[in-house]
């Protein structure tokens, strides 16, 4: 169930939880949808665009989102293109998870959702699972000044208000995304895995995000 591949010892006292398929499964599709609203905010401003996903791809390695270089490319506003692409019935996706909700309510740690997402989709997200209660916070793409993870500023911005990167850990389902908090010293779980992950900046693989708990029996 749980793969661990660094020993660590930290005490951890907050836990920074991504949203978007480490919250829930892949599966559920709900990025997918974003991502094809994505395609159709692009598709409606450029008209004509070929290679869409080609576009998308450039601008994501180029920039870490789609929106960050839609904005330094194309002069896109942020809010008009949250407006537009997170304009999703999240119930059509996700549902109340008893589950998720006992194992949330189970860790007494610190727990904040750590997303390049707005905060008003997250916790629309937050509330259909049924889980929004277990985090004192949302640190969203607005508290982040808009660089997304995986830029070490990002993770920078979490460690301002006094909150020790070495007690902390973080549970993201995208591996880039724990290489900088390794560098910063937070503990870093990769979920939605489990199978063999040699990289020096995974301390844990987890296949769901409820098995969090195995982690808990270690710390
Ligand atoms: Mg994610």
């Amino acid at each position: 169930m749980i793969l661990m591949i660094n020993k660590n010892y930290n005490s951890i006292k907050t836990i920074f939880v991504d949203l978007d398929n480490t919250l829930y499964e892949k599966e559920k599709g709900l990025l997918t949808e974003v991502s094809r609203r994505i395609d159709l905010f692009i598709s409606n401003r450029f008209k004509g665009m070929k290679n869409i996903e080609k576009y998308r791809k450039n601008l994501f390695y180029k920039y870490g989102t789609t929106l960050k270089g839609l904005t330094i490319e194309e002069d896109v506003d942020p809010e008009e293109y949250f407006k537009f692409v997170n304009d999703i019935n999240i119930e059509d996706f996700l549902e109340r998870d008893e589950e998720l909700i006992n194992v949330l309510g189970g860790i007494e740690q610190e727990k904040i959702i750590f997303t390049n997402s707005p905060r008003e989709y997250a916790l629309n997200v937050l509330k259909v699972l049924g889980v929004e209660k277990f985090f004192s916070n949302i640190v969203d793409i607005r508290y982040l000044d808009f660089i997304p993870k995986p830029n070490e500023g990002a993770f920078k911005k979490l460690f301002e208000q006094g909150i020790k990167p070495e007690e902390s850990m973080i549970l993201d389902d995208y591996e880039h995304n724990l290489k900088p908090a390794k560098g910063l010293g937070m503990t870093t779980v990769l979920v939605g895995n489990n199978k063999s992950n040699n990289q020096p900046y995974i301390d844990y693989c987890i296949k769901d995000i409820k098995d969090i708990k195995e982690i808990k029996k270690i710390l």
